[in-house]
């Protein structure tokens, strides 16, 4: 066997531990498995490619390694879990960027045949590589509130981006066919460029965990693309694995939004009525009733049933290890408790679910957003946690809301509902919530850590 087929087999066996590791993700039991797995098919991938007789300069390589190896442990160890979306979206970002600059490169070295597979690949490279890059900061400068979250609208931007969008697939087919041509070519990284920007700042609020996993998706693509043009197999495969499972999350994470995908490939979404939220900000609030955690220990020691409604505010607060001691000490008391999850609660999808598995809460104890639904009325107890925009009933019944049609966790059909955050503050989508003026609504102000900590042992005494 020559050197190339063994790299091609060391492709093979690391494209398998890709699908493997990728089935073991869809369990919270299975996923550290799942991420091991995928990791040592990288490592495979990665040293084949080095092995194989395209390289040319190892010492550029290895300090390329060094130095994205270095920067990569410094984030991965200081990277807060709330912050993990923002890091997620800047990866997204260098991928793209790399795989369109990699594009770039296979263009200047002049030898591509024009109408060439890898001419094709360099114009699909150069347009969803930039639109990815400049796409992902913003998602990123967004996240990281470097710039306004609401979505920035003017009139006849879908039309701009339209038009923007057929000169951008015309540039590609000129590259295409003409791969030599330096103008369109620089022509269609430009436009991509504008075009990641012009299609992200129109999306917002609560719709951003969309614009995450689609431009993860796009990442995926290019690192394909660029498979192409350098006839890497091992590239082809896990960029469209990426683009793949990037576009089923896209899908479910729609599903949870209740978005329709084609409202999010064509950018329409998110757009949000200012002066309907300018309007509810500054109407007349009723009154809240605020309650300590002694009160909330006497609710729940008359309660045989609680769900726990966990949110974004039990990540920022850690509380995920509180809220199990709560867990064992209401079972202990015979109070049946359950987790409900909402698919986009937290900043990141599966959020709630890797906090709550650090605090050991059993899997079975989680319950999804369509099977716990309609188990609330007959709950005694709906503890929502640092939890805001997935309950609130106006995503239900509001129809100027930018969250209507979310659907979201009925607590609000609870006995009681016992709602603990530090102050009336919104959540990510920024608006208000009717939940906690409800007559079955009780407010106990607080960090969500300390407060649970002051409920467990005010359950101590009585
Ligand atoms: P929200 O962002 O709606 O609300 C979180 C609440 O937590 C806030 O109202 C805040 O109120 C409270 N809070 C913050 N810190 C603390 C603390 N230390 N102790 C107690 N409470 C605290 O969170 P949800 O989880 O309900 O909803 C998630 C939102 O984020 C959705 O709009 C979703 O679309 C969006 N999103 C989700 C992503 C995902 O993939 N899951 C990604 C990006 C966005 P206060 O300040 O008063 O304490």
């Amino acid at each position: 066997m020559t050197a190339t087929t063994y790299v091609q087999l060391a492709y093979l066996v690391a494209a398998v531990l890709f699908v493997v590791g990728l089935k073991n993700l869809s369990s919270a039991r299975t996923a550290p498995r799942g991420n091991r797995l995928a990791a040592v098919g990288m490592l495979i991938a990665i040293v084949a490619t080095l092995l194989s007789k395209g390289v040319v300069n190892y010492p550029m390589i290895l300090g390329g390694v060094a130095v994205g190896s270095a920067i990569g442990v410094v984030l991965a160890l200081r990277i807060q879990m709330t912050a993990m979306p923002q890091m997620v979206a800047l990866l997204n970002g260098f991928g793209g960027g790399a795989s369109a600059l990699v594009a770039s490169a296979a263009l200047l070295k002049g030898t591509v045949v024009p109408g060439s597979v890898p001419s094709v690949a360099i114009a699909l490279g150069a347009i969803i590589g930039g639109i990815t890059f400049t796409g992902s900061l913003i998602a990123f400068a967004k996240l990281q509130e470097l710039m306004r979250g609401q979505p920035l609208v003017y009139p006849g931007q879908q039309f701009v981006n339209g038009i923007m969008g057929l000169g951008a697939i015309a540039l590609c087919v000129m590259v295409s066919i003409q791969p030599t041509g330096l103008e369109a070519y620089a022509g269609l990284v430009a436009l991509a460029l504008i075009l990641g920007v012009t299609l992200v700042i129109p999306i917002g609020g609560a719709d951003m965990p969309v614009v995450i996993s689609l431009l993860n998706s796009y990442s995926g693509l290019a690192a394909c693309a660029t498979g192409f043009v350098l006839g890497n197999s091992g590239l082809v495969i896990s960029g469209s694995l990426v683009g793949a499972s990037g576009l089923i999350l896209t899908k479910i994470m729609c599903d949870a939004m209740n978005r329709p995908l084609t409202n999010v490939l064509f950018g329409a979404f998110g757009a949000v009525d200012q002066t309907a939220i300018a309007a509810a900000a500054g109407g007349e609030r009723p009154t809240v009733k605020a309650y300590t955690p002694d009160d909330a220990a006497i609710v729940f020691s008359s309660a045989s049933t609680a769900i726990v409604v966990p949110g974004y505010g039990m990540a920022v607060a850690q509380a995920q290890h509180a809220v199990r001691e709560l867990m064992d000490a209401l079972e202990a008391r015979g109070v049946k408790t359950r987790f409900a999850i909402h698919p986009v609660a937290g900043r990141m999808p599966g959020h709630m679910n890797v906090l709550l598995a650090e605090a050991n809460v059993p899997y079975d104890k989680l319950v999804e957003m369509d099977h716990i639904n309609p188990e609330f009325p007959e709950t005694d107890v709906a503890l929502v946690l640092g939890a805001n925009d997935v309950v609130n009933p106006d995503a239900r019944s509001a129809k100027d809301s930018p969250i209507y049609g979310m659907p979201i966790l009925n607590v609000d059909h609870a006995r009681q509902v016992m709602v603990i955050k530090r102050s009336m503050n919104p959540g990510f989508a920024g608006i208000d919530n009717p939940l906690f003026y409800l007559d079955n609504t009780m407010m106990v102000f607080g960090d969500a850590k300390k407060t649970v900590l002051g409920i467990v042992e005010a359950l101590k005494e009585v």
